[in-house]
């Protein structure tokens, strides 16, 4: 039966790239070596590394005052290596979900963080706005989509001063525009790529600022200087993202993936605000159009259990809520084919029938 994957993250990627990558975890190149048994700093690996920052520099317009690297850690570390590199003494931050506060956790570390709002007053269902930041933060950081909570920025602030943000779960679903942020970071597993690489996007004159001395692996200006082989990179999820980046510059770039996204998500919230079973569980106007969270209605409460055995035998996977949303999730990204949104929308219809 063919699967529909719906997963959160690590999540669903194009048969475009795992076909290519298989190949060339056989045969790498035309090498008869597999990519996972050759040198990063062979001809052959550095082509694809530089191809890889150049089609991300390409499909997201990043001016020449930003450079891309890849790193490991995933974004979790640069919840950590933001603030080492560019919080001397202030920095402000939104919390919209787990991740934000994640994020600001630890910047508490490095100096003073002004939480500016926060959504937790009501579990983090919706996007903060009509908020002040301090004119001296060094920057102001943001989670443009709350990966668990199901709600995303669709309007990014006018701020006075740089933004720094965690894409992980929206970077290539939509247009960016990169000459607002001192830093954008992303981990690969959710549009891009296995885990296990995280691509920065860091605007070469905010660093090499800080008073403090920055440990080589967490210095961004290290991984600059180095193009991203300071040490061994993550070839495999490299290879991979390249490949990903490929289909999304065949396809027909970023903003065909925005149109995209923009439908199968229109198809989803529809039947969720039609099906009598369902409600959604986000701010109508922050909807995320990558992460739908949705529940059963008060009085059908019971049926969860049974929908979603229902649902796994039509070949709906990956759709079980986070735990501190409970319910489902249906994550949307890029390579989900609307498809798949069809044969859920279909699933809610025939369950609600038999209800
Ligand atoms: C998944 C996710 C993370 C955590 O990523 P790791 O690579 O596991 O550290 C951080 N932020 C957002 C928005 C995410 O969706």
């Amino acid at each position: 039966m063919k699967k529909h994957n719906f997963f959160a993250g690590p999540s669903i990627l194009s048969q475009y790239t795992i076909e290519r990558t298989a190949e060339a975890i056989i045969n790498f190149a035309n090498t008869g070596l597999s990519l996972m048994e050759v040198s990063h700093r062979g001809k052959e690996f550095i082509a694809v590394s530089d191809e890889a920052r150049n089609l991300v520099k390409e499909l997201l317009e990043v001016p020449d005052t930003h450079d891309v690297i890849f790193l490991g850690g995933g974004a979790s570390l640069q919840f950590c290596m933001v603030p080492y590199n560019l919080l001397n003494k202030k920095a402000s931050y939104l919390d919209t979900g787990t991740w934000a506060s994640k994020a600001i956790k630890e910047a508490k570390i490095f100096g003073e963080v002004e939480v500016v709002a926060s959504s937790k007053d009501k579990n983090y269902s919706y996007i903060p706005k009509n908020y002040t930041i301090a004119s001296d933060s060094e920057y102001f950081h943001i989670t443009t989509n709350n990966t668990i909570f199901g709600t995303q920025m669709h309007h990014i602030p006018e701020v006075a001063i740089p933004l720094a943000a965690d894409m992980s779960s929206d970077i290539f679903s939509r247009p960016v525009d990169v000459s607002k942020y001192d830093v954008i970071y992303a981990g690969a597993q959710k549009n891009l790529a296995p885990a296990g690489v995280t691509i920065v996007i860091i605007r070469k004159d905010a660093l090499g600022k800080m008073d403090r001395k920055i440990p080589s692996m967490l210095d961004y200006k290290i991984h600059v200087d180095n193009e991203s082989m300071y040490n061994t990179p993550p070839v495999v999820p490299i290879f991979a993202a390249l490949q990903t980046l490929k289909w999304y510059k065949e396809l027909g770039g970023i903003k065909v993936m925005q149109q995209k996204n923009e439908e199968k998500a229109a198809v989803l919230y529809d039947e969720i605000d039609r099906n009598k079973l369902f409600v959604g569980t986000a701010a109508a106007e922050d909807r995320s159009l990558m992460n739908i969270c949705f529940v059963m209605k008060e009085e059908y409460a019971a049926l969860e259990d049974e929908f979603a055995s229902f649902a796994s035998k039509a070949g709906i996977v990956g759709i079980k809520g986070h735990r501190s949303v409970g319910g489902f999730r249906a994550s949307t990204y890029n390579a989900l084919p609307i498809e798949s949104v069809q044969a859920l929308v279909e699933t809610m219809q025939a369950f609600e029938k038999s209800h």
